[in-house]
């Protein structure tokens, strides 16, 4: 499959990785955002939000259960913002499912 972040997970592409287990796998954005910006995504291809479903909603459960443990890994301490993209009129990029751990700095109360 030509998935970016498939690619990542299978070690093909590199990652400045943050945290990792059978499950999930987060590193930093490529072009980040904010002081912190991490990408967290599930090792099961997913392609967006609207794809959960009741048969693999426990990986994304097993996600936010992680998503403070990560932001710690990442530095942040004050706080951050979880962002997901969802098709194209929120810009969707890279059609794998993924949260963006934001942080670092204050960020702008105006997400849209
Ligand atoms: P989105 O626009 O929500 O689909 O976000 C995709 C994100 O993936 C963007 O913030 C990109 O900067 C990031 N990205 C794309 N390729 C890579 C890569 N090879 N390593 C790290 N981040 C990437
Ligand atoms: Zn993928």
């Amino acid at each position: 499959m030509d998935c970016i972040f498939c690619k990542i997970i299978a070690g093909e592409i590199p990652s400045n990785k943050v945290y990792e287990d059978d499950t999930m796998l987060a590193f930093r954005d490529i072009n980040p955002m904010a002081p912190c910006h991490v990408l967290v995504i599930p090792k099961t291809h997913i392609a967006s939000l609207d794809e959960v479903t009741a048969e693999n909603s426990e990986i994304i459960a097993k996600i936010f259960e992680k998503i403070p443990a990560v932001a710690k890994a990442a530095g942040v301490t004050k706080g951050y913002r979880l962002i997901s993209n969802c098709g194209e009129d929120a810009c969707q990029s890279v059609k794998h499912l993924h949260f963006h751990i934001l942080g670092g700095k204050k960020l702008p109360e105006n997400m849209a």
